[in-house]
């Protein structure tokens, strides 16, 4: 049963304001359902929107911060919790300890990295918790179509292609995560059976 979910989103505030509503209306959603949202402790883009929306919808949400982002200008803090550690993998692997599943919204460099670090700890088995997109605006659109090309071609298991649930709408993403069964067959990668 799914008690806290951690979020992934951009810290641009270079951004269509279509994002920042959604970001608001995921933490929202995430919040009435009781759980607890763990992400970046960013103050700023969908990072704030997403912490605010929950928190105005009286959710708790908890931030893991490394000190290098730690300054008035990038960090949230009217947070529940605010945790501050020493570097980016201390913040990840506590992130990834403490969620019991995983959304990545729009972003950049940064959310990319994040989603598909956790959809391949899913893949090598070192979790088994649901992860999911939130394709606002069809905004993953062509990650999508690059994922269904790399498992056309092969490098990606049918299987595990199946690790990661996406969605446009909120509420529809956190039935699904909800509902998440892990697809059979992810140790073929070990055995290099067909
Ligand atoms: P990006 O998508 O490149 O904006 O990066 C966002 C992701 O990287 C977040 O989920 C954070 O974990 C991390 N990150 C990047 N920039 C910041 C920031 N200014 N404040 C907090 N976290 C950040």
């Amino acid at each position: 049963m799914i008690k806290s979910v951690c979020i992934y989103c951009g810290s641009s505030d270079k951004i269509h304001p279509q994002y920042l509503e959604a970001a608001r209306q995921i933490g929202a959603a995430v919040a009435r359902r009781g759980w607890v949202l763990w992400y970046g402790a960013g103050g700023t883009g969908l990072m704030g929107a997403v912490a605010d929306g929950a928190l105005q919808a009286d959710g708790q949400v908890i931030g893991v911060m490394p000190d290098l982002f730690y300054t008035p200008s990038l960090a949230h803090f009217n947070l529940t919790r605010l945790e501050v550690v020493e570097s980016m993998h201390q913040r990840k692997a506590r992130l990834a300890e403490q969620a019991d599943a995983f959304i990545a919204l729009p972003g950049g460099y940064g959310t990319l990295e994040e989603f598909f670090e956790i959809l391949t700890w899913a893949q090598i088995g070192l979790h088994s918790k649901p992860v999911g997109l939130l394709n606002t605006a069809c905004y993953f659109d062509p990650l999508l179509a690059m994922i269904d090309k790399a498992q056309q071609e092969g490098f990606i298991y049918g299987e595990h292609r199946l690790l990661f649930a996406h969605a446009e709408q909120p509420e529809a993403l956190l039935d699904a995560l909800a509902n998440h069964q892990a697809p059979p067959g992810l140790e073929r990668w070990l055995t290099r059976q067909d």
